[in-house]
């Protein structure tokens, strides 16, 4: 895909655009409000990554004119500030999604892949077995009478466990993916996490939807 990457910030720009880049996507970049409106507006792109605070104004503007000429271009949003009432009203002006700073990358492209074009047509749902995902709503099911709004950690977490379903993923891989690299890697925080997915998803008397594997990590069973 031809993504637009509006940020000022050098550092969270290039992790961004080499993870992007990797990944197969063209990106391009704009440091400022203006470029971005520019940019956006003149040239072809398929989907756009718009930070908020720019030093020469705010990204609503920029979604408030993307939105007026190019209202299918889809926009994620992404801001230190992450209180619910700009959430909202960035929902209302038309962004298609709202990420918080920091965020790891598995988020980012979980995000792009829920509201491209081609995601928002086939990938939306993700089913392993009995456990659906909802990749856009954040809506985990596991059969009948058994569903969670994951926030968006446990949502990415298990996101990443079902798209390598049958794999063993160690903790390391899930902390690079879900925490982002610099986490701390003496941390539980997967094992508190996996802990809260199996507590809202598993059905009592049946196997875990995340099963351990003893000494090397975690894995849900394809
Ligand atoms: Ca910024």
């Amino acid at each position: 895909m031809k993504i637009l990457l509006v940020e000022d910030e050098d550092g969270i720009a290039s992790f961004a655009i080499k993870g992007l880049t990797a990944e197969g996507h063209q990106v391009e970049r704009a440091t400022t409000a203006g470029e971005a409106a520019e940019m956006a507006l003149t040239r072809d792109y398929d989907l756009v990554i718009l930070d908020l605070l720019l030093p020469d104004g705010n990204g609503r503007d920029v979604l408030a004119r993307i939105r007026a000429f190019e209202p299918e271009l889809p926009v994620i949003v992404v801001s230190a500030l992450g209180d619910i009432d700009d959430k909202v009203e960035l929902l209302d002006l038309g962004a298609d999604d709202y990420l918080t700073k920091p965020y790891a990358f598995a988020e980012l492209t979980a995000r792009i892949r829920a509201n491209s074009r081609q995601g928002r047509a086939s990938s939306r749902e993700l089913v392993v077995g009995d456990l659906e995902l909802d990749t856009r709503t954040r809506v985990a099911k596991n059969g009948p009478g058994v569903a969670a709004d994951l926030p968006s950690r446990e949502f990415a977490l298990l996101e990443y466990l079902m798209r390598h379903a049958g794999q063993v993923i160690t903790r390391q891989q899930l902390l690079d993916a879900v925490w982002g690299f610099d986490f701390d890697t003496g941390s539980n925080v997967v094992d508190v996490y996996v802990g809260y997915l199996r507590r809202k998803l598993d059905r009592p008397g049946m196997p875990s939807i995340i099963e351990t594997v003893r000494g090397a990590g975690y894995r849900v069973p394809s």
